[in-house]
């Protein structure tokens, strides 16, 4: 029996039976694997690490995507870095009024995705109101003049050409990439296992924004807990105003499996444990 073993914390790992491996390379930045699995359908893998599952990947892209759009509430222009499933860039577009952005360092996942993984990224990368840059999205906050509203940063974990994406150069330049009141969103981990890297992120957002929080969301295949989600922006828009989010989100015409307006404000309740890892960060 061919089993896929993650490999991301000390002493703990969750383990899949491989029912078909679909897809395996090494790619000029990292280790790409694509199976299927009886519980989860097909799961993407980058360096040993599970990416996102065919059950349970519209968790976290609906919650990544749709909680900044709608707690900004009038976005023109989206940045998604990473992100090369293409699953943030689908949900982003589905609010007709912004253009969405994205910069994946790694073309060979987005070709992967397009031909192993059509039902996340669906036609996203296609859409009119996209743009896909391959290249570095350190260097793309860097260099560019434009501005966004959102900033969403879909990465890997810290290691490997990711590390750069939670240290405060980057964060410094997505600030300055941001509209007045725009807001940055990222991939932080599950404060249960990865509390420190949680902690050390939010401490340099918050020297940055006027408001900066995580807020949760569980994804079953990101063991050890909820996920957090970091959010920072210079505008004061947590936890969320309950009826002006509903209002948005009919506006909006969305149809979601897991987000919801009372989700969005209850995701920023933070467990005392979790508010004591920020505070003491
Ligand atoms: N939701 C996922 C998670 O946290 O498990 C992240 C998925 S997405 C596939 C992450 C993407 O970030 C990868 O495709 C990787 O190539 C990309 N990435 C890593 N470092 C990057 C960088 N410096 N610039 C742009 N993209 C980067």
């Amino acid at each position: 029996m061919l089993t896929f073993a993650e490999a991301i914390h000390d002493g703990f790992g969750q383990t899949f039976r491989v029912d078909r491996l679909v897809h395996y390379e090494k790619t000029e930045h990292q280790e790409l694997v694509v199976f299927d699995n009886a519980c989860f359908g097909r799961v993407l893998a980058l360096d040993g690490i599970v990416q996102l599952t065919q059950h349970d990947h519209h968790v976290y892209h609906e919650m990544i995507a749709h909680v900044p759009v709608l707690a900004h509430g009038a976005v023109r222009d989206v940045l998604v870095i990473g992100g090369g499933d293409g699953g943030v860039l689908r949900e982003v577009l589905r609010h007709e009024a912004l253009r969405a952005t994205l910069v994946e360092i790694d073309a060979r996942v987005i070709e992967t995705a397009r031909a192993h993984l059509p039902f996340v990224g669906a036609d996203a990368f296609d859409h009119p109101r996209a743009e896909i840059v391959i290249g570095d999205g350190l260097a793309y906050v860097r260099d560019t003049e434009r501005r966004f509203d959102v900033i969403v940063v879909d990465s890997t974990d810290p290691v490997g050409p990711a590390a750069a994406l939670f240290g405060e150069s980057f964060y410094r330049d997505c600030a300055r990439r941001l509209t007045p009141g725009g807001v940055l969103v990222t991939q932080a981990g599950v404060p249960f296992f990865q509390g420190a890297q949680v902690a050390q992120a939010h401490r340099l957002r918050a020297r940055l924004f006027a408001h900066a929080t995580v807020y949760l969301a569980a994804v079953p295949t990101y063991t050890g807990g909820p996920i957090a989600l970091g959010f920072a922006s210079d505008a004061d828009l947590v936890p969320g105003d309950l009826p002006l989010l509903r209002e948005r989100f009919a506006a909006a015409r969305l149809e979601t499996r897991y987000y919801a307006p009372d989700v969005h404000v209850g995701a920023f309740a933070l467990p005392p444990e979790v508010r004591t890892l920020l505070q003491g960060a």
